[in-house]
């Protein structure tokens, strides 16, 4: 146990209760269900260091002590936020059923960042549930979310993964663990959808004036709520954007998992493409594709036209005029999305100027990926390294004339072209079946070893080392399709 508030302070915390200034029907304070015994998972000491934290003091004990909630932070005041969220287009009152906001902390580079325990038992906005997690899931989204960082990905962290020492139950009984995640905050555009549907007008103006003070303080625009949805639009373009190019599929774009800060959020039965196929859909329970990877941008498009509905009361006093003024904002993001992805998509192709052409090339590029099923993260990584790999295949003969003239056109030599692609396709991204290994040793033989190693190989994923391209393949030897579980 830690003895003194002294080694609390060498920590350096620096807290904030901002949320718990927004009105009530937003959140419950509360303090996180007691465990009895925790132990260290794992713990992210390279991001403590960058938000200013520093727990060189602090035993292992200790550190699973705070970050199960079995030990308070001092002055802190623990709270469940509430939302609610269309889920597979279906709108419901949700709110914080196994999470709870710790504590929010002050970087030194003067960012406020939530810090919240997932797993930390049942809130009154568990609707049933136990308010637990198990250690596989809490894991997984450390290692998803330390990935898509070092891909240069905007999303919440991962802090630390604590063992409880209790029994989760599930179809089996799993060993139960607490996530610390850290995000620039937790609102979402279900946050909105509560505030106007359950505390009114006051309570959406006060969310919306905290939320642009938060995040976007710049917006200078006569109507700053209008500003707000602009930016959220701009932000989320990048952010799908993103997961377009690198093959991320989410899973579950529900409007409760779109963050108004353009961070990825919530890794449920979120995975990577290994073979190019659009249609591609990894969780167990998205029956009809609404979640596939191809149609994450009208997704998107369309939790952003909820986010704008709930914004309407004051956008304007004229609700008319209100509603058009949210038409057209929302009306520019897949625009905005498709400048995106062509800029990244050039990147990827080694392509440094803008030609006319460039959309027709990568349209034809992608429908040949379909067709010979190639894999996604390999085909950009090979077009880098291995240009005389695509010869062999016919399919790729007449692409691959226009791609090789529109690449010898441009001012910069072929090997700055190899620079740019290697600085954007990544050596290794983390491919379903090596994370799936790597889950089951940690969670069923206690054994991190393969774990680490793979968090070490994702956490560089530009490196280009020997390892990462040679690990970085599909399963060759599964014949079923890859499927993903959420709630767990
Ligand atoms: P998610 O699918 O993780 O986005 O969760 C959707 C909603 O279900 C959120 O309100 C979660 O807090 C809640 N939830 C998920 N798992 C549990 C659980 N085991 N106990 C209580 N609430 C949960
Ligand atoms: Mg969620």
């Amino acid at each position: 146990m830690l003895k003194s508030n002294t080694d609390f302070e060498s920590i350096g915390f620096q807290l904030n209760s901002s949320y718990s200034s927004l009105p009530k029907k937003l959140y419950t304070l509360m303090q996180p269900e007691k465990v009895t015994k925790s132990s260290l998972v794992v713990f992210n000491d390279a991001l403590a260091m960058q938000l200013g934290l520093n727990f060189s003091k602090i035993s292992d004990q200790d550190k699973a002590a705070i970050f199960s909630g079995m030990l308070r932070i001092p002055s802190s005041n623990p709270l469940a936020q509430a939302y609610a969220g269309h889920q597979f287009g279906r709108f419901t009152y949700l709110g914080d059923g196994r999470a709870l906001l710790l504590a929010e902390h002050m970087t030194p580079d003067h960012k406020l960042i939530d810090i919240q325990l997932k797993g930390s038992g049942p809130t009154p906005y568990s609707r049933g549930g136990d308010g637990l997690a198990a250690l596989g899931p809490m894991l997984r989204e450390y290692l998803i979310s330390e990935a898509m960082a070092a891909l240069n990905i905007l999303t919440t962290r991962s802090l630390a993964v604590v063992l409880t020492h209790q029994k989760v139950k599930r179809q089996v009984e799993l060993d139960g663990a607490v996530l610390t995640r850290i995000a620039q905050s937790h609102i979402r555009v279900g946050t909105f959808q509560y505030a106007i549907a359950e505390g009114g007008l006051e309570t959406l103006k006060a969310l919306a004036d905290y939320t642009i003070q938060r995040h976007y303080p710049h917006i200078n625009e006569e109507n700053r709520y209008l500003g707000l949805l602009n930016e959220v639009i701009k932000a989320q373009a990048e952010l799908i954007a993103q997961w377009q190019l690198t093959g991320f599929v989410h899973g579950v774009m529900n409007t409760d998992n779109m963050a108004i800060s353009g961070e990825t959020i919530d890794y449920g039965p979120c995975a990577f493409l290994d073979v190019y196929e659009p249609k591609t859909v990894f969780s167990s329970i998205d029956y009809s594709g609404r979640y596939a990877y191809v149609n994450q941008p009208a997704i998107a498009a369309w939790n952003l036209a909820r986010f704008a509905e709930t914004l309407l009361p004051i956008l304007n006093k004229d609700q008319f005029l209100a509603q058009t003024l949210a038409q057209n904002a929302v009306e520019t993001f897949l625009p905005q999305f498709k400048d995106e992805f062509l800029k990244g998509m050039r990147k990827k192709l080694g392509l440094f100027n803008i030609e006319s052409n460039d959309e027709t090339l990568i349209e034809e590029l992608l429908s040949i990926m379909q067709k010979v099923k190639a894999d996604y993260n390999k085909t950009f990584v090979n077009l880098a390294l291995d240009l005389d790999s695509f010869r062999i295949n016919p399919t790729y003969n007449a692409w691959l004339e226009k791609y090789e003239l529109r690449r010898s056109k441009q001012k910069e030599t072929f090997a700055e072209s190899v620079e740019l692609m290697k600085r954007v396709n990544p050596s290794i991204i983390p491919r379903n079946h090596l994370v799936e290994q790597a889950l089951l040793q940690a969670s069923e033989h206690q054994d991190l070893s393969l774990f680490e190693h793979l968090l070490d190989l994702v956490r560089q994923p530009f490196a280009y080392m020997d390892e990462q391209l040679y690990l970085d393949q599909p399963d060759l030897q599964s014949s079923k399709p890859y499927r993903t579980y959420c709630g767990t």
